[in-house]
């Protein structure tokens, strides 16, 4: 490598540990977005600040390498061209309505052609309550918040995991996503209820993070992300950076297989 070719990939690896996630990538001249088409999906409800959110991962995600098309419209998952070309997507869009031809497209491209997705609170687990397809691809859907913004805490139940290794349990004052889950995820984090806003939920451990397939396609979701600055809690931010890197290998990673003993202790006594 010339001396300033070398400088020049220094500054930018500088970059990245700055950026995201110094457990996973070292310095080093490759980026780990390098050569990967991303689209990225704003807009629903502003109260989840889709508009801050796209303002921190988009620019994080061209720093990582990656050609990000920016999309404030569900149309664009109906563009067929485009959404061939893509390696992953990233979607923030809670609540509103998702037409059926768009439902299907963005289903056929996870499904069928194995593009990864990505997403986060109610942006991903909170978005078009009338598609029932919609929630088999992402693995949950938002039902509660118990008390609205409250203390509590994020415990990492997978120490293995890239996307969580290394990290340590992590408070949030943030909402407490309580949500109807698909057994059948990867959970990486979760968070215990306590009985104060709803006392028939006392000591419920709840799924915060977790991995999914859905047809050849990798599904990744955490609930932490109400509002923007929820990222400020460097292990949320860590968590959805190292989970969309995840996502963004659907095409090329081997299948992952695991068990998640979900009812491990159903019926036994004690
Ligand atoms: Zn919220």
């Amino acid at each position: 490598m010339k001396r300033r070719e070398f400088i020049h990939k220094t500054a930018v690896a500088g970059t990245v540990i700055a950026a995201g996630s110094p457990l996973l990538f070292a310095a080093d001249d490759h980026l780990p977005l390098q050569g990967k088409k991303a689209l990225f999906v704003w807009g629903g409800w502003s109260g989840h600040d889709p508009d801050k959110t796209r303002d921190i991962f988009v620019p994080w995600m061209q720093q990582m390498g990656a050609e990000v098309t920016v999309a404030d419209n569900l149309a664009i998952y109906t563009d067929e061209t485009l959404m061939n070309s893509l390696d992953f997507i990233v979607q923030i869009w809670t609540m509103g309505k998702i037409s059926g031809e768009q439902e299907k497209a963005l289903l056929t491209a996870v499904k069928e052609h194995g593009i990864g997705l990505a997403g986060w609170h109610g942006g991903l687990c909170d978005s078009f309550r009338d598609n029932t397809e919609y929630q088999f691809m992402t693995g949950g859907q938002w039902v509660a918040h118990p008390g609205g913004v409250i203390d509590y805490d994020v415990n990492v139940v997978d120490q293995q995991d890239p996307v969580t290794a290394g990290l340590a349990d992590f408070h949030m004052k943030s909402e407490q996503y309580y949500m109807h889950v698909d057994p059948n995820v990867k959970v990486l984090a979760t968070t215990t209820f306590t009985g104060e806003h709803a006392a028939w939920i006392d000591g419920c451990v709840m799924p915060v993070v977790w991995k999914k397939y859905y047809g050849k396609g990798r599904v990744f979701y955490s609930s932490l992300g109400h509002v923007a600055t929820d990222f400020d809690v460097p292990q949320a931010l860590t968590i959805m950076e190292r989970g969309i890197l995840w996502a963004a290998e659907s095409k090329y990673a081997a299948f992952e297989e695991w068990l998640q003993p979900v009812y491990k202790n159903h019926g036994a006594k004690g």
